[in-house]
């Protein structure tokens, strides 16, 4: 027994109808009261008839009565207005400050002992790593589960806007300076997430735009302002880059990031910074005012096959410059990266713009746009659909990470609907 599970069982009155005080007063409860998470009593305005005399005010809830004792209650005011002490177990007779001995409730008497086991079962250790209710899935009503994960996609969401609402600062608002830095902060995937953000932060857009139809000039500027075109080259597409890159320099103020700040570690060759700055410039001159694009576009393959772009032909044959690879083949970014664009950038900027702009118009087209792309297939995915919880879309994969996450590995169980579900059951 947890006091949060007491609080959860007054809040939710899920207690036998029947109720009365330690001294054999009928309790009927009108209103159960606020639940208060500050100092202070545990519910405020609780409307409570007790002995057939109605009383307005505060619940205290304690798992012993002596914990009032302990938590030194007896000498605070604050407390004299509790019109009931609810705990679990009445050990010992209380005080209020003004003298008065509260109206005392022992929940133990009139909680269902499968509701006690029921969460006993949730909160049960050993199960960490796996969804601690599976088993008891099958149980909860289909339209329970499909309104929750409608709930949670829309927090999946609002927790990534943190970076929006940063970057959205940083540029005082503007939209397309935001989705320019985002995507290319996602362009560098976890591992150089930071040096992409900071590569589109010290190359003006304007600059790439005025360069829109030489995409080779582009992919100049870009790997020129990563740091990468320092030092002398054999190739002559790196000289080329190298000499249109210094052309511009001066005139253009540019001062590249420290390329020391790129990584290589455990990436995927294919997903290299040259590489992927490389399709990045691809993306620019395909949609150069890359916001405005991305609002007019409605069909989400018509989305993946924008951000799905290709490196210049070199790369077709190296990873490095100056280096060429064993293989060949024609670097595009990939589906699957494309998907991952969508989901952790554009989704949460068009969701971010429809809240700010009061538009509803645009949450709607980000989650349409989960809607439209497949379920991702990862650890967490596979557990649901090992549980019997198989996301149709990216919509529900994206809320059962949410729940996952959020809820399952904290056991937030009494946050949950599914929870709320499963503990009442057999009540
Ligand atoms: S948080 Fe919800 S889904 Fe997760 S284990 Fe608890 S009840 Fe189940």
């Amino acid at each position: 027994m947890t006091e949060a599970f007491l609080h959860y069982l007054w809040q939710h009155q899920m207690l036998d109808k029947r109720l009365d005080t330690t001294d054999g007063q009928p309790v009927v409860v009108i209103r159960a009261g606020d639940l208060n998470r500050d100092a202070g009593p545990d519910f405020f305005n609780a409307r409570i008839s007790i002995g057939g005399v109605e009383w307005v005010g505060n619940v205290e809830v304690h798992l012993r009565s002596s914990d009032w004792n302990a938590h030194r209650h007896s000498a605070d005011k604050v407390y004299n207005n509790v019109v009931l002490h609810v705990v679990y177990e009445h050990d010992a007779e209380v005080f209020m400050e003004d003298g008065k001995i509260p109206a005392t409730l022992e929940l133990r008497r009139f909680v269902h002992p499968a509701v006690a086991a029921n969460y006993e079962m949730l909160m049960s250790p050993g199960i960490d790593d796996g969804i601690p209710c599976a088993k008891r899935l099958p149980s909860v009503p289909s339209l329970v589960l499909s309104s929750w994960l409608d709930r949670l996609v829309i927090e999946r969401i609002e927790s990534k806007l943190e970076v929006v609402h940063r970057l959205l600062d940083e540029s005082r608002g503007g939209w397309e300076k935001t989705c320019y830095w985002l995507l290319a902060r996602y362009f560098g995937g976890k591992v150089n997430a930071l040096p992409f953000e900071l590569l589109a932060k010290a190359t003006d857009k304007g600059l790439l735009a005025r360069w829109r139809d030489n995409p080779h000039r582009l992919e100049a500027i870009l790997l020129g302002q990563a740091g990468l075109l320092d030092g002398s080259f054999l190739d002559d597409y790196p000289n080329e880059l190298q000499a249109d890159y210094e052309a511009l320099r001066s005139g253009a103020a540019l001062v590249p990031i420290d390329p020391s700040l790129w990584r290589l570690f455990r990436l995927r060759p294919s997903a290299f910074p040259a590489i992927r700055i490389s399709q990045f410039a691809a993306l620019v001159a395909a949609a150069p005012s890359l916001f405005s694009t991305l609002l007019t576009i409605t069909d989400v393959r018509q989305m993946e096959h924008l951000f799905d772009c290709e490196a210049a032909p070199y790369w077709n044959n190296h990873y490095h410059l100056d280096k060429p690879s064993a293989r060949s083949c024609v670097k595009r970014l990939g589906h699957q990266q494309a998907d991952i664009l969508i989901i952790n950038a554009w989704v949460p900027l068009l969701f971010a713009y429809g809240m700010a702009i009061g538009q509803q118009f645009y949450k709607d087209q980000a989650l349409s746009l989960l809607q439209q792309l497949d379920a991702e297939d990862n650890a967490v995915v596979r557990q649901w659909c090992a549980a019997g919880i198989k996301p149709d879309n990216a919509a529900q994969s994206q809320a059962l990470l949410q729940l996952k996450n959020a809820y399952c590995s904290g056991r937030r169980c009494l946050d949950c609907r599914i929870g709320h579900n499963i503990i009442k059951q057999s009540k």
